[in-house]
């Protein structure tokens, strides 16, 4: 498509801030033989990692595979804003997980920035973790969504504070004259995810998780112990754990049907000097607007602007990325003309139809998670955590997410991305007006 291209990746990590500020470079050697695990864990994102990690922490005995490196997809290169819940309204599956059900994923969404927090802290783990969010309006309604949206979650228990800022108020935490208003809470926040994920993968692995890189899985053959083949190994486990998301690709089409990568790119600026850092967001926020195709942004540990968007369904990247989210972030703070950009990197979001991330079982043993539709970093962490502990015996919270719906993209291979693109450009329309 005009002005589009297909993302630039290779096997090693995109060419990020964060892989450039990485706490390790990883080195693990490929699969290179026929090996016997309790849980074969497939795609080290912060979903496999997880996955693995809490395996590990209940003892059990865990391989993960990872096609590039660990942290290589969309955990490590995403705007890294921590944000609570989990999909969007639970309510709408009442009809199948119940009241109880819709009440719990909302207790579960809740969890997910605590567990991040308990991590680093657990394996003292540098990821220039903070804390404080602001959702921004750019028109009346979407105060108008703020408010109603604080009101519903104090009617479902969520026990934290969520304050409505006007604009003059909005100045000491993000200082825009484009917003007219914002949603401030400290719950959520912001971090450098790659190196989250590489500090939880050093803890699953100083528990005994064996991790294999460069060893992508290209077939599945189920049975009493399924078995996963790399191109030069395999693992024969009890239980498989699915976690490619968006990479997963064809391994299991079943599963590629129901998530559609969609790309999202983000550009980090030069440091900026204290004075003008501190003057463009104040609170140190992590900052999103609520739009389909929306900016988002923050200021990294060293003071850039990371600055992202230009979310689309092609799963192609922007030709001109820098340049044209350039002009965005200029849209926001004028005051970043004359600063230079460093880096410019997208990557691929696995979007569902229902907005729901999907969890459950093929063949019993044979588990997948994945679809976190562009808002992952923290239910990521709680979709690890049910499914280790449904894999320990404990499945209550993974079979309500287990029992809601998910179809497969409408119009096969060949109409899916073009329905969507063209809905997403309703959607865009919409946003304007
Ligand atoms: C640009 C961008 C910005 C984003 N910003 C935010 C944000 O600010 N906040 C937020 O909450 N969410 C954000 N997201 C979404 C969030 O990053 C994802 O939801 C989350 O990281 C998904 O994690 P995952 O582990 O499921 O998948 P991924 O991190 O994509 O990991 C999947 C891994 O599986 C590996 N893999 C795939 N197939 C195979 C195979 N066959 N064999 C072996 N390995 C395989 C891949 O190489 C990859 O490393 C963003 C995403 C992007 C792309």
């Amino acid at each position: 498509m005009f002005g589009l291209r297909p993302p630039l990746d290779t096997a090693e990590h995109t060419s990020s801030y964060y892989a450039a500020t990485a706490n390790q470079q990883t080195d693990y050697a490929p699969l290179a033989n026929d090996v016997e695990a309790d849980v074969v864990v497939v795609g080290a994102g912060f979903t496999g990692i997880n996955t693995a990690l809490e395996l590990a922490e209940r003892g059990r005995e865990v391989v993960l595979l990872e096609a590039n490196r660990l942290g290589w997809g969309a955990s490590g290169r995403n705007g890294g804003q921590i944000i609570g819940g989990i999909g969007h309204d639970p309510e709408r599956f009442q009809r199948h997980i119940g009241s109880d059900g819709a009440r719990r994923i909302h207790e579960l969404g809740i969890e997910g920035p605590d567990i991040i927090r308990e991590r680093a802290e657990r394996y003292g783990i540098d990821c220039d973790l903070k804390w404080g969010y602001c959702d921004v309006a750019l028109k009346p309604r979407h105060l108008r969504q703020f408010a109603e949206w604080r009101d519903h979650q104090a009617a479902v228990g969520n026990p934290h504070e969520y304050w409505l800022l006007d604009r003059e108020e909005l100045r000491a935490y993000v200082n825009a004259d484009v917003y007219l208003g914002g949603l401030l809470n400290h719950a959520n926040g912001h971090l450098h995810p790659l190196n989250l994920c590489l500090g939880e993968a050093r803890a699953a692995e100083s528990l005994g998780t064996r991790i294999f890189e460069q060893s992508r899985v290209t077939e599945i053959i189920p049975g009493a112990r399924p078995r996963v083949v790399t191109a030069q190994g395999s693992v024969r486990a009890n239980t498989v754990v699915l976690c490619g998301n968006a990479y997963l690709g064809k391994v299991i089409p079943r599963l590629a049907s129901r998530v559609l990568p969609s790309n999202s790119s983000v550009i980090a600026t030069e440091p900026l000097p204290a004075k003008l850092a501190q003057s463009l967001i104040p609170g140190d926020v992590a900052v999103c607007d609520p739009r389909t195709a929306l900016d988002y942004f923050r200021l990294s540990a060293d003071k850039r602007m990371l600055f992202g968007g230009l979310s689309n369904y092609t799963g192609l990247e922007p030709r001109d990325l820098v340049g044209t989210l350039r002009r965005k972030m200029l849209r926001v703070f004028p005051a970043l003309a004359d600063v230079g950009i460093d880096y410019g990197w997208s990557g691929q979001i696995g979007i569902g139809l229902n907005r729901m991330p999907q969890l459950g079982r093929l063949d019993g043993n044979i588990v997948y998670i994945q679809a976190y539709s562009g808002h992952g970093v923290a239910p990521t962490h709680v979709m690890a955590r049910i499914t280790a502990a449904m894999i320990d015996g404990s499945p209550t919270d993974f079979d309500v997410f287990a029992r809601i719906p998910h179809h497969s993209f409408p119009g096969g291979k060949l109409l899916r991305r073009p329905g969507l693109a063209l809905g997403m450009a309703w959607f865009k329309l919409r946003d304007t007006l």
